[in-house]
């Protein structure tokens, strides 16, 4: 068997999906979750495990277990391939045809990542490393928290990095575009990250794509120097901690996200494991898109100072706008959440965490602040701060009866501002809805399933669509023919194999009929094909009825009295029982 075939075979797509998705399962074949590829709040992507493919009826995004890890993951089939095959530990053919060059690449890239991390924490662990585990050691950060996170530390001499890349046979051309080295003019390669404190960044299915590194001396500058983009590293789709926190994160249904590595790594420690990152860069929407797919529930827990606010301020906007129900984190003493851990404790942590407050009534306190609400200039000052986030509430009830709340949180007693609030907030332009298809029948989705229900093809049923005229109306023509033209070559009707000969849209459609209530219901009864059939035979003949009687009344106007005589005869005929016309 062909390779790609073999993994196919071996691995689930539930499960594949499953690992980035939460999925439920909604009948004995189908499972369902929010759509990884667009915005939504009510799930319309579905997994087929029987037919192990995925589509979502929001965007259409469909495909096979491997194409699901394209997509995620952003990487060529043959990355896909690879990786699939390493998490189900399914051997891969040595020199593999499916590698190309960019996938060799990233995966030259991957395994000096590896090798930096074993001797950034080698580094750590020995004599070099011993002003980083005093540090360590001054923020509290336990041993086994160390070896968890993978902490290590780049050395002094600048060199070490390249020396091991070199030794290990990695190719100067591959150095720079790694991040972890950098070029001088002469052409001499030197380490990237020195004297400094290395955090590992994980992809999210584990791997090691890049490095923050915290300076320890303080006249090195930045404090917090990260990995260049490259390759296998794009910060604005990465979040820290999020492959080890996305566990936690979809059983307890709610995610801390919290600013630096440091905070992640001490709020983890202290007991909260659902924490991730944001890593020193602004949130970003794929960013939410990824914490989206494992809880629409956040807490977002900043630094208490004030660019700590303002970026949480910021993000609100960003996090509404991906339908995240949002509650924010106050810590008081202006302690950010890792001294806050290890100073107030756990509890102390947990009973902010469930107090933490909805962000309408976090942004009113804020907005209460900064304007004088005794003045009608601050009351309208107020409600401007709040309009654009309680505007981003998609249901309407909901967003006036927030708006109303919020007045008489901020102290607005004046009715006509109120009343002006309310009607900016009620008036919130919907998003436009994705144009309606023509709905394909009920019957059509019934034949289409019967069909493919057997491998190779419902012999019985191919044998009587042959010549039926009503197929070619039908909005999902294209796969009867298809499954028609197949059938007569003398080619086994399959999914997949038809699946593989129709263009994108009906691919769609041929998704979507499978996934439909009728083919849920009725897979596997024959009979019921045979049903599907003669509904669709009847339409049939009312289309040719009405047709005829079209023409009779045309010829009736034209005054061809004749033809429209023989058209009322034929006419009249068609509409006798059907036993009867034999
Ligand atoms: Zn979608």
């Amino acid at each position: 068997m062909d390779f790609v075939e073999q993994l196919k075979t071996s691995v689930d797509i539930v499960s594949v999906v499953g690992e980035y998705v939460r999925l439920r399962k909604s009948s004995s074949y189908r499972y369902t979750g929010l759509c990884p590829f667009h915005s939504e709040k009510t799930p319309s992507f579905s997994v087929h495990a029987a037919r192990q493919f995925y589509y979502c009826f929001g965007c259409h995004a469909k495909g096979d277990a491997i194409r699901f890890v394209m997509e995620m993951e952003h990487v060529s089939f043959y990355e896909a391939l690879k990786s699939l095959a390493e998490r189900y530990g399914i051997p891969m053919p040595k020199r593999s045809q499916y590698a190309d060059e960019e996938s060799r690449l990233r995966e030259t890239l991957l395994q000096m990542h590896e090798l930096a991390q074993e001797q950034f924490r080698a580094n750590l662990a020995g004599p070099a490393g011993e002003a980083a585990r005093g540090y360590l050691a001054k923020r509290g950060v336990a041993p086994e928290t160390i070896e968890k996170f993978g902490l290590g530390y780049a050395d002094r001499s600048g060199r070490a990095l390249v020396r091991l890349l070199e030794a290990r046979g990695f190719q100067a051309d591959r150095l720079e575009p790694s991040g972890l080295v950098r070029k001088r003019d002469d052409g001499s390669f030197y380490d990237s990250f020195r004297n400094r404190l290395m955090f590992p960044i994980h992809n999210e299915s584990g791997r090691v794509i890049a490095f923050g590194g915290r300076a320890l001396a303080a006249e090195d500058n930045p404090k917090y120097l990260n990995s260049p983009e490259t390759p296998i590293y794009r910060k604005s789709h990465v979040l820290y901690n999020l492959h080890r926190a996305k566990e936690a994160v979809r059983k307890e249904d709610r995610v801390i996200l919290v600013e630096g590595y440091m905070d992640a790594i001490g709020v983890s420690a202290a007991g909260f494991p659902a924490v991730v990152a944001s890593c020193g860069t602004a949130l970003t929407t794929p960013q939410v898109q990824a914490l989206k797919r494992h809880s629409q529930h956040i807490v977002v827990n900043f630094d208490p100072d004030a660019p700590g606010a303002a970026a949480a301020e910021r993000s609100i906007n960003l996090l509404l706008d991906e339908s995240m129900q949002v509650r924010i984190m106050d810590l008081e003493g202006e302690l950010d959440p890792d001294e806050f851990c290890q100073q107030r404790g756990a509890e102390a942590y947990r009973e902010r965490l469930n107090g933490a407050k909805g962000y309408f009534y976090w942004l009113a306190d804020r907005a209460r602040a900064r304007f004088d609400v005794h003045t009608s200039e601050g009351v309208v000052a107020v409600l401007k701060f709040l309009l654009p986030a309680v505007q981003r509430i998609p249901d309407r009830l909901e967003r006036l009866a927030v708006a109303h709340d919020l007045a008489g949180y901020v102290g607005v007693s004046d009715g006509a501002v109120i009343e002006s609030f309310r009607k900016s907030v009620a008036d919130r332009q919907e998003k436009s809805i994705e144009r309606p298809r023509e709905p394909v029948r009920a019957d059509e989705r019934g034949l289409l399933a019967a069909l493919l229900a057997e491998d190779g093809g419902n012999q019985a049923l191919l044998a009587e669509l042959a010549g039926l005229e009503v197929l070619n109306r039908l909005v999902t023509r294209r796969i009867f023919q298809t499954v028609l033209a197949m059938a007569a070559a003398g080619e086994p009707v399959t999914f997949e194999a038809v699946n593989a000969r129709l263009e994108e849209g009906d691919q769609s459609l041929l998704a979507e009929v499978l996934f439909s209530e009728e083919a849920k219901l009725h897979e596997t009864v024959p009979e019921f094909g045979k049903q599907c059939l003669e509904r669709i035979r009847r339409s049939e003949e009312q289309f040719r009825r009405a047709q005829l009687k079209a023409r009779v009344k045309e010829a009736e106007r034209a005054g061809d009295m004749a033809e429209a005589l023989r058209l009322a005869v034929e006419l009249q005929r068609l509409e006798r029982p059907r036993e009867a016309v034999g």
